[in-house]
C-alpha cells in the first residue's frame, strides 16, 4: 500500500500562473474535466463538418504524397508544384509510415481541396490542393493538468523504476526527476525507505493524454535527508532550484552513466576480481549494458582518448586547473572524441564496454583533484550561489506555491489512507 499512491484522479484541472496552458489557436477543444464537459468539435482541422467531407487514413508502407494524391485525381504537375512549395514549411519526403492523414473535400464528386498530415499528436500540416497551394502548420492546443506521484523504496522496490507502475509516464518522469535532482542525489544508489514525490504536468490534446509535460516540483528523501527541487522559469531564469534559490545544476554530474548501478566503490585495498589479489581501486565502477552512452561529468577538454592493456579504451578530461576525470573500459569512443577537443557537460564521450581488465561491461570512473585520485562520492563541493537577491522574493512566492501543492497532495493522500484504515477497522468489527 505504501509503495505507490498515484492520485491522478484527484488531479484537478490546474494551471500554475507561470505555467499556463499553451493555447495557440482557437479550435473548439475542451479540457478533459468530466464526461459532461467534453464537447464534440463541430470542425476538424479547422474545417466545418457541415460544409466539408473528410476522409482519414494512415500512411501505408512505401506510400508517398504522389501515390496518395495521384489516387484521388490530383495531377502529377500539381503534386510536383506542392512538393516544391512545401520545402521550406514541411518537407513532403518526411511523410512517415503509420502517421495519420486526411483528405478534405468540398465536393465529393471532385478531387479533394486539402490534404492534412499529422506528423505528431501536437500539430498538423494543411496543404491546399488548388489556387494558391497554401501550406501551413497548425499547433493544436495543449492542456495541462497537475498530477502527483509518490513512492517509497522497499525490499520489493529497490529502484525508481520498480517503485513506479510501468505506465507511459514512468520513464519520462524518471528522466525529469533525474534532471531536477540528479546533481544532488544519486538515484542509482538508493536505500530501503527512501521516498520520492513528483508534481508534474500531464499534457492533453483533444481530450487524450499525450504524456508528461513539465516537472514542477521534485522531492527525494534518502538516508533521512530531504531534497527538494522546484521549477522556476521567467525571462532570466530557467531550471530547478533548491528551497533557498540555489541552482540544482552543479559543476559535476553525480555519475558518468545514466541508469547505471555502482558495482564497486573507491577502495584503497580491494581484492581485484581479474588479478585475484589485493589492489587499490582508485575509481568507482558503474555497471551498465554494453553500448550505454558515457557522458562527460563536466565541461572540459579531452586530454587522452587512447588504449592501454589495463584501461582498455579510455578517455581523460581536464575540467580546470584542479579537476580531471577519466573513464575506462569503453567499447568505443564518442564521435569526434580526440585530444584537444572541448566537451560539454553531459556530452557522450564514449560507450560502455569491457575492454582492458574488466569482468563485464562497466565504466571505471576516476576523479582527480590536484593530480591525486580521490573518491568523488565523498567530494564536498561548495553549493552554487543563489540567484540575484532582487529575484528572491518572486522565487520564494513560486517556491511556496509549489510547497503548498506538496502539502495539499500529501493531505489528500493521508486522508485517503486514513479512510482506508478506518474501513479495515470496521471490517474487523463485523468479523
Ligand atoms: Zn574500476
Amino acid at each position: 500500500m505504501n509503495v505507490l499512491k498515484f492520485i491522478g484522479l484527484f488531479g484537478f484541472f490546474y494551471c500554475l500562473t507561470s505555467l499556463s496552458c499553451k493555447q495557440t489557436n482557437s479550435e473548439n477543444v475542451v479540457p478533459p474535466i468530466s464526461k459532461e464537459s467534453i464537447v464534440v468539435p463541430p470542425s476538424r482541422f479547422g474545417f466545418r463538418l457541415d460544409s466539408f467531407h473528410i476522409t482519414e487514413n494512415k500512411i501505408q508502407r512505401d506510400q508517398f504524397l504522389s501515390n496518395i494524391l495521384g489516387d484521388v485525381g490530383i495531377s502529377g504537375q500539381l503534386i510536383h508544384a506542392i512538393a516544391e512549395k512545401s520545402k521550406d514549411i514541411f518537407n513532403v519526403r518526411k511523410l512517415r509510415y503509420s502517421k495519420p492523414y486526411a483528405l478534405v473535400y468540398s465536393d465529393t464528386c471532385k478531387a479533394p481541396d486539402y490534404f492534412v498530415y499529422q506528423p505528431d499528436v501536437k500539430s498538423y500540416v494543411t496543404f491546399e490542393l488548388k489556387d494558391s497551394l497554401d501550406i501551413y502548420v497548425t499547433e493544436k492546443p495543449v492542456y495541462t493538468q497537475v498530477e502527483f506521484f509518490e513512492g517509497v523504496l522497499d525490499s520489493a522496490h529497490t529502484s525508481l523504476w520498480s517503485a513506479m507502475e510501468p505506465t507511459g509516464v514512468r520513464d519520462a518522469l524518471i528522466a525529469k526527476m533525474e534532471e531536477a535532482l540528479g546533481w544532488t542525489v544519486d538515484f542509482y544508489y538508493v536505500h530501503r525507505g527512501d521516498e520520492f514525490k513528483a508534481i508534474y504536468e500531464k499534457e492533453f490534446v483533444e481530450g487524450a493524454p499525450i504524456g508528461v509535460g513539465k516537472l514542477v516540483g521534485a522531492y527525494f528523501k534518502t538516508l533521512g535527508v530531504d531534497y527538494y527541487a522546484v521549477l522556476y522559469e521567467n525571462e532570466k531564469y530557467e531550471g530547478f532550484y533548491d528551497l533557498e534559490g540555489r541552482p540544482m545544476i552543479r559543476k559535476f554530474l553525480k555519475s558518468p552513466v545514466q541508469y547505471s548501478r555502482i558495482s564497486s566503490r573507491y577502495n584503497p585495498s580491494r581484492f581485484h576480481p581479474v588479478l585475484k589479489r589485493r589492489r587499490a581501486h582508485r575509481g568507482t565502477d558503474y555497471a551498465a549494458p554494453h553500448g550505454t552512452p558515457i557522458r562527460a561529468v563536466a565541461d572540459g577538454t579531452v586530454t587522452k582518448a587512447s588504449y592501454t592493456k589495463g584501461n582498455g579504451n579510455y578517455v581523460k578530461l581536464r575540467h580546470d586547473k584542479v579537476y580531471q576525470t577519466q573513464y575506462l573500459h569503453m567499447s568505443k569512443f564518442g564521435s569526434g572524441i580526440q585530444p584537444g577537443i572541448r566537451v560539454r557537460q553531459g556530452q557522450t564521450i564514449g560507450y560502455v564496454g569491457s575492454t582492458g581488465l574488466a569482468t563485464g561491461p562497466h565504466v571505471c570512473f576516476r576523479f582527480w583533484k590536484n593530480g591525486k585520485q580521490i573518491d568523488h562520492l565523498r567530494l564536498n563541493l561548495p553549493p552554487p550561489k543563489p540567484m540575484d537577491e532582487s529575484e528572491l522574493p518572486a522565487f520564494y512566492m513560486k517556491r511556496d506555491s509549489i510547497m503548498s501543492l506538496f502539502e495539499q497532495y500529501g493531505a489528500v493522500l493521508d486522508s485517503t489512507l486514513l479512510s482506508l484504515n478506518h474501513n479495515k477497522e470496521e471490517n474487523k468489527l463485523i468479523d
